[in-house]
């Protein structure tokens, strides 16, 4: 038989907190005034119907600007996309600054421009098979474009310069060795809509091809470090397109998915890996992207001190959260109630 264990003090504290009433975690933590942004409970106390979730995004705030409060107006996002929903699951107070209150600080990344530069270069030579030019040849030129215009320090760019190296042995083994698929289309727009859920979400495939008839879904990834499972994050984003190639094409049975690691080790490597997915992986992403849904609808944005990227290096927005959601120990000690013991 099931008995209620909970002692007077905690029941009457539960009742008090809505037991009588259908009540959201968020609604029970903005009460009780744990959301220090200000802005945060006049938006949205109340749940926002999908018609209102269109795009009236402001466009991000770059690195350096200064931040006025009056424009930190929360909005919701016009969209979501399989990086959303995996920045809102890790962090949902980062989520809340860069997607509903549009501070994204834009600084240039290396990991980012040697990546995007690798992509292109893909692209380019699978899309031209019968060209000369070297795959490292098109890469530098990539580079050169992906790195123009922005202001790296003399770090950032010696970073650039020597992981450059690799990548250009990892293009060149992988373009002449690895290409046992046909492919059929590049950086796809990937889309869905869900039922119940407002925005469309979306993404870019980088490359869709057959390989002996099959449909196949291919992510390159340059890692550094060797890979021996995908993880979750990519195999999400994998099986967001899985299911939106699924639809969008009418394909009835599921196509194989590879994510392809240019791993720059100082031995370069190459590393392919199949991401297995069933029926049941496609229902669970699919409840993820109305978990999702549900926290924008409810402002449910938690933070996450225990994530990997919450440290100054690893989060731009460290120093505001920090001092944002931030209490001296007597109002924390006041956030605790001792269970009298009889
Ligand atoms: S500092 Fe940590 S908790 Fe705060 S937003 Fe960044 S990752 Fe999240």
């Amino acid at each position: 038989m099931y008995t209620d264990q909970r002692s007077n003090s905690g029941q009457e504290i539960l009742s008090s907190i809505g037991e009588g009433r259908r009540f959201s975690g968020a609604d029970w933590i903005r009460d009780q005034g744990l959301f220090p942004s200000p802005t945060y409970s006049e938006y949205f106390i109340h749940a926002h119907l999908p018609e209102e979730i269109s795009g009236s995004v402001s466009p991000p705030l770059s690195d350096g600007d200064a931040i006025p409060e009056d424009i930190l107006t929360p909005k919701l996002p016009s969209h979501y996309s399989p990086s959303q929903i995996n920045m809102a699951s890790d962090c949902g107070r980062k989520y809340y600054y860069e997607y509903i209150l549009g501070i994204r600080h834009n600084k240039p990344n290396p990991f980012f421009i040697l990546g995007s530069a690798a992509d292109r270069t893909i692209e380019i030579c699978l899309s031209n098979r019968s060209s000369d030019v070297l795959p490292s040849q098109i890469f530098q030129e990539e580079l050169k474009k992906e790195m123009g215009g922005k202001d790296l320090t003399p770090d950032q760019k010696d970073k650039i310069d020597k992981q450059a190296i690799s990548l250009e042995i990892l293009l060149n083994n992988y373009l002449n060795l690895f290409i046992d698929y046909e492919p059929i289309s590049f950086q796809r727009k990937m889309t869905l809509r869900i039922k119940g859920v407002g925005p469309i979400i979306f993404g870019y495939s980088d490359i869709i091809g057959k390989r002996d008839g099959k449909n196949l879904i291919i992510d390159i990834k340059t890692s550094g470090k060797q890979m021996s499972q995908p993880s979750p994050t990519h195999r999400t984003q994998m099986m967001f397109y899985c299911l939106s190639l699924m639809k969008m094409d009418k394909l009835t049975e599921i196509p194989d998915l590879e994510l392809h690691y240019l791993v720059k080790t100082r031995e370069p490597k190459i590393n392919i890996l199949k991401v297995d997915v069933r029926e049941s992986d496609l229902y669970h992403l699919i409840s993820s992207i109305r978990e999702h849904h549900w926290r924008i609808q409810q402002g449910f944005y938690p933070l996450n001190r225990n994530s990997v990227w919450c440290s100054e290096s690893g989060c731009d927005h460290y120093e505001k959260c920090h001092s944002d959601c931030s209490m001296t120990i007597e109002n924390t000690m006041d956030q605790v109630i001792v269970e009298e013991t009889t």
